[in-house]
């Protein structure tokens, strides 16, 4: 058996592979790409990646999973180790603006996230991987996830069904998942060990009062619109006075409709806003500080409120052995200079929630090129990514896995 694990060859091994499958990769990508499907939707994606599994040939296929997610697994020659990798496959309410010849059939939805480009990239992976069983020891375990771009996203009911319970070698010892990004030049691999996305809840404040004529406030319990005001200027001192210094957060509120008239105090005034924190402790004191905040300011002018915190995703922290990990295998499979150190993204993202159960990391896959005039940020209508970058996504995956086995073996 040749062990390319320890072979000086397998980094060149897996390159091969990676650029011998790319011309498929592109397929399967563009495929997606013109058949995009929402959020908990994703049926006939899951029907092409189920397809394509069966024709590489992997072990124990699960459909189903989480509604429409797949899960399934590739062994090694030998017992050892289970490593995870994930991609999600979902799209985005957005109209294409492309016109490209693969852009998007499906009126007003589209892979705005490059969803089709990660789930292109692991079916890239899993071929590698199965074309290399005598490389590696123990299993590789391959999610699907639907539905990340929506709330409660699809990682808690992967979870729920089983995609990090332990096989007969115990516990999954990693698991990794890539996002694309056009910020980053193609084929480059980003890393950031610890906190690196955010938690991200959602804030629903309605400021209620009796209205009335607007020369005649004194004439009313509250004024809502003024009590707004105040709520929306005190709501930073949660950020400014609640969050520890070297603990970043944002809140931002994006939405006030107070509907009323130039002579008309309006009844109740509507507020939406967002809290992006990178710490479970500031973000459990900033749901308690804004309830507090804004239930006191409005009483203090006579005001009543409703709130509601919607919990989204929790920070995605990265684990620090496991991107140590990413960064020294980035560095083998595409160099040293192409293996950038990148800052924390306010983005929130449900592999959050895989990282909370199990070590491993989420990292970038840069898909831009400057030069073709790829550039356009995710969910954006004319976001796309450069398809070379994708041959580095597949095969890095793969080599990744078969590193991380290494490691724990
Ligand atoms: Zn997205
Ligand atoms: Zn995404």
């Amino acid at each position: 058996m040749v062990d390319l694990v320890t072979s000086p060859g397998v980094v060149e091994n897996i390159r091969d592979a990676a650029a011998a499958g790319q011309e498929w990769v592109v397929g399967v990508r563009r495929s997606l790409h013109q058949h995009p499907e929402l959020a908990f939707c994703e049926v006939n994606t899951a029907a092409r990646v189920k397809s394509e599994l069966n024709a590489i040939g992997v072990d124990r296929i699960r459909t189903g999973v989480a509604k429409t997610g797949v899960i399934a697994e590739i062994d090694g020659a030998k017992p050892g180790p289970l490593v995870i990798l994930r991609a999600d496959i979902d799209a985005l309410p957005i109209h294409e603006e492309n016109t490209f010849d693969f852009r998007s059939q499906i009126d007003g939805c589209m892979h705005a996230c490059g969803h089709d480009g990660h789930t292109a990239s692991l079916l890239g992976a899993a071929r590698i991987l199965a074309g290399m069983r005598s490389a590696f020891a123990g299993t590789v375990r391959l999610l699907f996830q639907p539905s990340e771009e929506k709330l409660p996203g699809g990682a808690p009911a992967m979870i729920a069904e089983g995609a990090l319970d332990n096989n007969d070698a115990g516990p999954p010892v990693a698991i990794f998942g890539q996002h694309v990004r056009p910020g980053m030049e193609s084929g480059t691999i980003g890393v950031r060990a610890g906190a690196f996305m955010a938690s991200a809840d959602e804030i629903y404040i309605t400021v209620h009062a009796d209205g009335g004529h607007a020369a005649e406030p004194h004439l009313q319990n509250a004024d809502p619109v003024l009590a707004a005001a105040h709520i929306v200027v005190a709501l930073q001192s949660v950020v400014s006075r609640v969050r520890p210094p070297g603990d970043p957060g944002v809140l931002s509120i994006g939405r006030v409709v107070a509907d009323g008239a130039t002579n008309v105090i309006p009844p109740e005034v509507r507020m939406e806003g967002t809290l992006r924190a990178m710490s479970a402790a500031f973000r459990r004191d900033a749901h308690e500080a804004i309830r507090r905040t804004v239930s006191n300011i409005a009483a203090a002018m006579g005001a009543t409120i409703s709130i509601e915190i919607k919990v989204g995703y929790p920070a995605l922290v990265n684990d620090a052995g496991a991107t140590a990990l990413v960064r020294q295998a980035s560095t083998e499979y595409v160099g040293p200079e192409r293996t950038v150190d990148i800052d924390r993204w306010y983005a929130a993202e449900d592999f959050a929630y895989y990282l909370e159960q199990v070590p491993g990391a989420f990292y970038m896959l840069g898909v831009g090129n400057k030069a073709l005039g790829i550039a356009s940020a995710v969910h954006t209508p004319t976001f796309t990514l450069d398809e070379p970058a994708l041959e580095t996504g597949a095969g890095f995956m793969a080599y990744l896995a078969i590193r991380a086995l290494n490691e724990t073996n």
